[in-house]
């Protein structure tokens, strides 16, 4: 019988010719058939083990897919909420952290850096002449010329609708300069069906002595003197 009472099976023994069972041999007979119900018992216990232990097993791969598909979400949230969706720079919020970043202010803290700000020359004759599509793929050129030019520890950012600054940690000015000349240049070069120019400003920061936001207004100046002496021309803060 099952522990809950159902019949399994019959025990019998077989012989040539009819016998008697004596008492000591039925006991026989009932303990065979006592052990024959525990090993069924046994059995039916360690295949719900088998079943119970992949169960969790699948349940436990479940839960690490959907954790990985979460954390998955989160980064591409994050990479959203941070980065400007049409050249995939740094955007302006992504700058405001920075500024509340420690990490990231003791990192210019700890030697000369430079900021660099550049604008697209008469970008509102572009978008006028050739449509906003046309418009969008300049300034992807541009940040694609940005990105090409600096280093993993440089920050590049979209802070404007044609405007980008780049913040390079522990480099000097006369650096900084071949850096923006050569974006410049690749702008220049950039193919696109009509002649699209960045004018650039550069003024260098030393820790202890600057604080960024003025670093960031003598770039500022250094880009509208550039923009007033002709455009497509980088000019260096010499204050
Ligand atoms: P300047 O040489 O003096 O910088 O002239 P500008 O025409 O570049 O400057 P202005 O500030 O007058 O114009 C900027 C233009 O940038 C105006 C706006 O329509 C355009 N713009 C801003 N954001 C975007 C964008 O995301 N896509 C496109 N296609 N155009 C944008
Ligand atoms: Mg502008
Ligand atoms: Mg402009």
């Amino acid at each position: 019988m099952s522990p809950d009472g159902h019949p399994l099976g019959t025990l019998c023994v077989l012989d040539t010719q009819p016998r008697a069972l004596s008492p000591a041999q039925a006991d026989g007979l009932a303990a065979l058939a006592r052990q024959i119900q525990h090993l069924f018992e046994l059995r039916r216990y360690a295949i719900e083990q088998r079943r119970l232990l992949s169960e969790r097993e699948a349940f436990a791969q479940q839960l690490e897919s959907a954790q990985a598909d979460l954390q998955r979400r989160h980064d591409l949230l994050q990479h959203s909420a941070s980065h400007d969706a049409l050249t995939g720079l740094l955007n302006r919020s992504a700058l405001a952290q920075l500024q509340d970043s420690p990490d990231a202010m003791q990192r210019l803290g700890r030697a000369a850096y430079t900021l660099m700000v550049i604008d697209v020359d008469h970008f509102k004759q572009v978008n006028d002449r050739h449509g906003h599509l046309l418009g969008d793929r300049a300034l992807r050129a541009v940040a694609d010329a940005v990105a090409a030019s600096i280093r993993e520890d440089d920050i590049a950012v979209r802070y404007g609708g044609e405007e980008f600054l780049v913040v390079l940690p522990g480099t000097r000015l006369a650096t900084a300069s071949e850096i923006g000349e050569r974006i410049r240049q690749r702008v220049a070069r950039s193919s696109l069906p009509f002649a699209l120019t960045v004018s650039i400003g550069v003024a260098g920061g030393e820790p202890g002595r600057d604080a960024p936001e003025q670093v960031f207004d003598r770039a500022d100046q250094a880009l509208y003197r550039a923009k007033a002496s002709g455009r497509d021309r980088l000019v260096v803060d010499d204050s």
